[in-house]
């Protein structure tokens, strides 16, 4: 008889067998031999055999899901890394370069927030499946979640090719994403890091992209930017430039001008834009693209708009003490991101407002169209709140951002300020021309007026005439001038002198 002393038990490789159903089944075959408790000898062997398929199938899943990214199926930052460390080994045996491009899209939240989920969710899978086009069969595609993409790519002889890589992704990126009946247009920034050293770290090399990316958006996005010796330069220029912010906002050396706004129906000025700048004792007059982004990102730009707001109503009040007639109507004022979303922003522009003795009417406020676009619901309600206050709103450099005429009507606005950019092409390129006539026909039948910047020529100005835009500024009439030139200016229209 036989008894149960088991032999192990012995798993053979799993089979497949042919179903009568079209296709196989994956089989896993185990058997054991029973042997007789007396003489040792093998009495009988059981075989088992089951069905595998399910079990199989449920571990691959498993093993993808711990791998890859759920929505887009490419790789995850797991199954990267593990890719670059092997990537990294292969250069003790290879000479060559390996490159990581971390990729984020511009604006994405936008896309998300004014279009739903779904779109943004079909743009992530469209993004991905040109990642997969754009790169080689042995370059990794990775998500790391949100709209953010890491690219490995191994076996470079030189490091051109991977600026150019990084250039057609940029380019293939920003090809118009159909999804449904909506067009949606989603640019891409892209930070690159490269080395040829086998011991480099994973980690090190994805901060260094990141690092690269962050510099591609604030050199206006839709580019990419290379790691290197470009940034160490830029974090000792920045904190050059930081040390030069606190001085000036220690010793007062912050100025205000302010640029013309000129009616062009009756070439008179109604509005002034005050610009800032920075009397700096060392490197003399500084203009706002030497400080502006590390005064953004030093946190100091608040307090320095604070200023450059409580300067400004001061003057406007100056100049109407001083004029015979109202004279300039509006103030208008640059706004950054950062202050449009703060809570406190509307009751310090208020408490502003009340203790220089004016009203909204009095204030324009410019947002740039970038700004816009990143802003949050609440940031773009609290805009709602300042019109309600009677202070405009207005979309700066327009025409250079990533704005869809379309959303204009979903954003409160009283005006669009056109980029110097399309004005300055106005009477040499029929394009731009053609551009210009358009935002202001569009503008119009929104109930929104015009204002074009930047015009230098007579030509320029007739072109706008004759496209019925509302108001201009720009070099022809007056560069920014100091609050004592300018009021110069408004007593020269008015034909009385005055003394400041
Ligand atoms: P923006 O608001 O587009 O200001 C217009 C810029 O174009 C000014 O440069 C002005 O001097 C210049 N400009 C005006 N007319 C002409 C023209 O006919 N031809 C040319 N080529 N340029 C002209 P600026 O003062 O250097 O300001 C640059 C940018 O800095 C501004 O662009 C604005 O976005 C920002 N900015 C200026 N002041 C402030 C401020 O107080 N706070 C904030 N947050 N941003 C400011
Ligand atoms: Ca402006
Ligand atoms: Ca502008």
């Amino acid at each position: 008889m036989a008894s149960g002393v088991d032999s192990e038990l012995v798993g053979h490789p799993t089979s497949r067998a042919i179903r009568k159903n079209p296709g196989y089944a994956k089989l896993e075959n185990k058997s054991k031999a029973i042997h007789d408790s007396l003489s040792g000898v093998v009495a009988e062997t059981q075989a088992l055999m089951r069905e595998i398929g399910q079990l199989k199938d449920a571990q691959a899943t498993i093993e993808r899901l711990a791998l890859t990214d759920s929505l887009t199926g490419l790789a995850n930052r797991t199954l990267l890394t593990d890719r670059m460390n092997q990537a990294l080994r292969g250069l003790r045996r290879s000479q060559g370069f390996i490159g990581v491009l971390m990729l984020d899209l511009d604006h994405f939240k936008v896309i998300n927030d004014t279009l739903g989920h779904q779109v943004g969710d079909a743009v992530l899978i469209e993004a991905a499946r040109r990642l997969q086009h754009l790169g080689r069969p042995d370059d990794t595609v990775a998500r790391f979640g949100g709209d953010e993409f890491v690219l490995l790519v191994q076996g470079l002889a030189n490091a051109g090719d991977l600026t150019a890589f990084a250039d057609r992704i940029v380019t293939g990126l920003r090809v118009p994403y159909s999804v449904g009946t909506e067009e949606v247009v989603a640019t891409v920034s892209v930070g690159v890091a490269l080395t040829s050293e086998s011991d480099s770290v994973p980690t090190d090399l994805l901060r260094e992209a990141d690092m690269a990316m962050y510099r591609a958006k604030d050199r206006g996005r839709n580019r990419h930017e290379v790691y290197g010796a470009t940034l160490q330069v830029r974090a000792i220029e920045r904190l050059g430039t930081e040390r030069v912010l606190r001085r000036a906002l220690a010793d007062d050396r912050l100025v205000v001008e302010y640029q013309p706004i000129v009616d062009l129906a009756t070439g008179l000025t109604v509005q002034a834009e005050a610009l800032l700048r920075i009397d700096d004792a060392e490197h003399g007059q500084l203009v706002p693209e030497h400080f502006l982004a590390v005064a953004a990102e030093t946190g100091l730009l608040p307090v320095m708009d604070d200023w450059v707001r409580a300067s400004a109503m001061r003057d406007l009040l100056r100049w109407r003490d001083a004029s015979r007639s109202a004279g300039v109507q509006r103030m208008c004022v640059n706004l950054t991101a950062r202050e449009l979303a703060s809570p406190d922003f509307t009751s310090r522009l208020v408490g502003g407002l009340q203790a220089a003795g004016l009203e909204g009417g009095d204030l324009s406020i410019e947002v740039t169209e970038h700004v816009l676009m990143q802003t949050s619901h609440s940031a773009v309600s609290s805009l709602g709140e300042l019109r309600a206050l009677g202070i405009h709103v207005g979309l700066d450099d327009f025409g250079t951002g990533f704005s869809a005429l379309s959303y204009l009507k979903d954003f409160p606005l009283d005006f669009l300020k056109i980029d110097r950019s399309f004005v300055e092409r106005i009477d040499i390129d029929e394009r731009s021309s053609s551009i210009v006539a358009a935002i202001i026909g569009l503008a119009h039948a929104l109930g929104l007026s015009v204002v074009a910047e930047g015009v230098e020529t007579a030509q320029q100005l007739a072109r706008l005439r004759h496209f019925s835009c509302d108001l201009a500024q720009g070099f022809l009439f007056a560069p920014s001038i100091s609050s004592c030139d300018f009021m110069r200016l408004l007593a020269a229209e008015e034909a009385t002198p005055q003394a400041c």
